[in-house]
């Protein structure tokens, strides 16, 4: 693996939150780029084609910290140091654990689980539609409002995947250990936006609006699933936080999301049958809300 820091990044810091990560098999050919400014990603893209460059560069913004990312055989994972996670370059648990969880998604795409996935969501795909097709929008927007949900839906379930690997791996506590100040730093819970998303609908930015509001009702989820049976002082203290986060919005409509929360505590599986229902889950709850 090349790791590579620009920026004042501490690298001896991160060596050794790396060190603490040998349960993993981490590809040799993967480029670990830690950064403390998005500027730095124009050296990560440069080598990209250019089909791929608009793609890396949406990811590459201050609101997404971190991800993996592959192409053409090429192994990325990039980790941005910005305020809300910044504590990683104090916190070695911290740092570990996010590294576990990034490095994780390398792993598991490599052997075959977001095709997997994506194969399941296809197969989901027209009884979806058909569904968001009911709120008799123009064709154009009912494709982005569908491709924005099933980005998210998608991200989440990887998510809860990683997750689960990282504790099968021994490596929970670091895990906990990023999240747990993950939701600190938060202070609050944020509010998911959905009196605004029906008027939204109408307008240009529906998937974003569509998108930031599934992100919070998602967003929980492989954090959630993976930890409830965690046996952790602070697993304990991490559950308590996540759902205060879901009441607080209770009062709207995050009580329906509660079922794709139960449908993954008690079904999660390879089986793309529990794929199946959790994007049919998902797509219902959210056309729910839009009508
Ligand atoms: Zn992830």
């Amino acid at each position: 693996m090349k790791l590579i820091c620009r920026g004042k990044v501490n690298e001896k810091h991160f060596i050794k939150a790396l060190s603490m990560l040998s349960a993993l098999e981490i590809p040799k050919e993967l480029e670990l780029y830690i950064i403390d400014d998005p500027k730095y990603c124009k050296e990560v893209i440069r080598p990209l084609p250019p089909s791929q460059k608009p793609i890396f560069r949406s990811f590459c913004n201050r609101e997404r910290t971190s991800f993996s990312y592959s192409w053409g055989g090429r192994e990325i994972v990039l980790i941005q140091i910005a305020p809300q996670n910044a504590f990683i370059t104090k916190n070695l648990g911290a740092a570990a654990g996010l590294l576990a969880h990034e490095l994780t998604h390398t792993i598991l795409r490599r052997k075959g689980l977001d095709r997997h996935l994506a194969g399941c969501y296809e197969a989901s795909y027209y009884s979806n539609f058909k569904l968001l097709h009911r709120l008799k929008l123009p064709r154009e927007r009912l494709d982005e409002l569908f491709n924005a949900v099933g980005a998210e839906a998608l991200l989440a379930l990887k998510d809860v995947y990683v997750n689960s690997e990282v504790l099968s791996m021994g490596l929970g506590d670091y895990l906990l250990e990023y999240y747990y100040h993950r939701l600190e730093t938060l202070r609050y819970c944020p509010m998911p936006p959905f009196k605004d998303l029906r008027r939204a609908l109408k307008s240009d930015a529906a998937s974003a609006a569509l998108r930031d509001a599934l992100r919070f009702q998602l967003t929980l989820l492989p954090i959630y699933a993976p930890f409830k049976a965690y046996r952790h002082k602070k697993a304990k203290l991490l559950m308590r936080q996540v759902k205060k986060c879901y009441e607080q919005s209770v009062e709207d409509i995050s009580s329906e999301f509660g079922d794709v929360q139960k449908l993954v505590l008690k079904e999660f599986s390879p089986s793309c049958t529990f794929h199946r229902k959790y994007f049919s889950l998902v797509f219902l709850k959210t056309f729910r809300l839009l009508i």
